[in-house]
């Protein structure tokens, strides 16, 4: 077993190196078990990035959501023109848990070896937090004005869902979001890097318009307890079992949505090869952009994936009720028909119920804050185009749309070619090249002095 790492970071030393920012915001252990008796929180790490706000001059609002230790941060910087709405630009600071023994590097040392920071939440999403925390010093210390208000965000419990984090807090402190209309956070900005059908490749750089539905789902089946030696025709294992595995094995309806059309048309267009959406073959076709079709594929059809499984506790007692949990991820606009798909699936002996329900969500890809990204990317890598794309995943932008917030992926990073960089989120030996973050900071000012 490794022991744990405890690296003491005074509060008072000043960050303004990313990746430094970085390495130690990865030193807060932040794990979030989804369980509140297990989740340290994120208390520590979000008062230290108070700290470094407040000594570059912000009055920062430091707020618990909900539960003891679940720290959020907020600041704000006025722009050149308050009429305008302003910015939201938000990170999580919490983190999945992560097995050091399975790790190269330990996953809460923050390593900064071979071009790399190392640890969990490199990717998700203290990459962003340093890069954002870094820039926001940056502009009070300089007496930046941006051209409108922006309202810097350092969130808790995103990983579990944003309930005791961005959704208490759309729900409790709504004037914390007074005139936000638009915003960016996690997943997209980054590039990816494609094959073209002539030879050759194109550097895109995915822009998040769209996420599915997320939805927890805990199925029951109750049958008719008893000795395991006798027969039994109402056993609650067998009921759960066959559920659970037609759920499993279930394809859904292949839908394409506005955004997953606008991608693939724009991917065809950038690549050469036709993602013709009545080819029999769209998702061989997607299979040549690399390890992302994995996510891309993810948004043709709702999926259900069953991740738990809860029953009996003796081999010779038949259990009076048997449970499993299923990820559910559902695109736009297809919430009663998945409903109706699951219930045929399931069938009448097994019940249902949401454990977690948030909606699925799409913008469109124009307008001038489309247009700042593009025109920031251009700046720092000429070849840069920039697609839409939903993700299958869902971020805190479910709690800001609630509000009326228009909200995209952005976390810019110019990425190695051959890096498969969907594998690190929530993977082991999790880490973030050093360019990229110098890239994204440099990205991140241009944008956030042209929104
Ligand atoms: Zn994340």
């Amino acid at each position: 077993m490794v022991g744990k790492v405890t690296v003491r970071v005074p509060t008072e030393t000043p960050v303004d190196d990313v990746v430094d920012a970085v390495s130690r915001l990865i030193r807060f252990d932040t794990t979030n078990t989804g369980d509140l008796e297990t989740t340290k929180g994120e208390a520590e790490c979000a008062r230290w990035v108070a700290a470094q706000l407040e000594e570059a001059g912000y009055q920062v609002e430091y707020v618990e959501s909900g539960a003891p230790g679940r720290g959020n941060v907020f600041a704000r910087l006025e722009g050149a023109d308050s009429a305008r709405g302003a910015l939201l630009i938000h990170g999580h600071l919490d983190v999945v848990p992560a097995e050091p023994a399975e790790w190269s590097v330990h996953p809460f040392s923050g390593a900064i070896e071979d071009g790399y920071v190392w640890g969990r939440g490199a990717v998700d999403m203290k990459d962003m937090v340093g890069m954002m925390l870094v820039t926001a010093r940056q502009f009070r210390r300089a007496g930046v004005v941006p051209p409108r208000d922006l309202v810097f965000a350092f969130l808790a419990d995103e990983e579990n869902g944003g309930k005791y984090g961005s959704h208490w807090l759309v729900d409790n402190r709504p004037d914390l979001f007074d005139g936000v209309t638009e915003a960016v956070g996690e997943v997209g900005g980054f590039s990816l890097t494609v094959p073209r059908r002539d030879g050759g490749e194109r550097r895109l750089y995915l822009i998040e318009t769209a996420e599915k539905g997320l939805h927890w789902m805990r199925l029951t089946a109750r049958g008719r307890p008893g000795h395991g030696s006798m027969t039994h025709d109402h056993n609650a294992v067998t009921w759960i079992a066959e559920a659970v595995a037609r759920l499993g094995r279930h394809q859904f309806p292949l839908t394409l949505t506005d955004s997953v059309v606008e991608f693939l048309t724009a991917v065809g267009e950038e690549t050469g090869y036709a993602f013709d959406t009545d080819a029999p073959d769209l998702e061989g076709t997607i299979d040549k952009l690399g390890p992302v079709a994995r996510i891309i594929k993810a948004t043709l059809r709702d999926t259900a994936n069953p991740t738990m499984l809860k029953a009996g506790y003796k081999a010779n007692v038949v259990p009076a009720t048997a449970e499993a949990v299923v990820d559910c991820r559902v695109l736009p606009g297809r919430q009663a028909a998945f409903e109706t798909e699951v219930d045929e699936l399931i069938g009448p002996d097994v019940t249902r119920e949401w454990i977690t329900n948030l909606p699925s969500y799409e913008t469109s890809f124009d307008g001038d804050l489309v247009e700042a990204m593009n025109a920031a990317l251009r700046a720092a890598d000429p070849d840069a185009t920039t697609v839409p794309y939903m993700l299958s995943g869902g971020t805190d932008a479910k709690a800001f749309a609630r509000l009326g917030i228009r909200c995209f992926g952005f976390i810019p990073l110019r990425l190695p070619a051959d890096l498969d960089f969907a594998s690190l989120f929530h993977g082991i030996d999790e880490r973030v090249p050093v360019d990229a973050l110098r890239f994204g900071t440099e990205v991140l000012t241009r944008f956030l002095t042209h929104c």
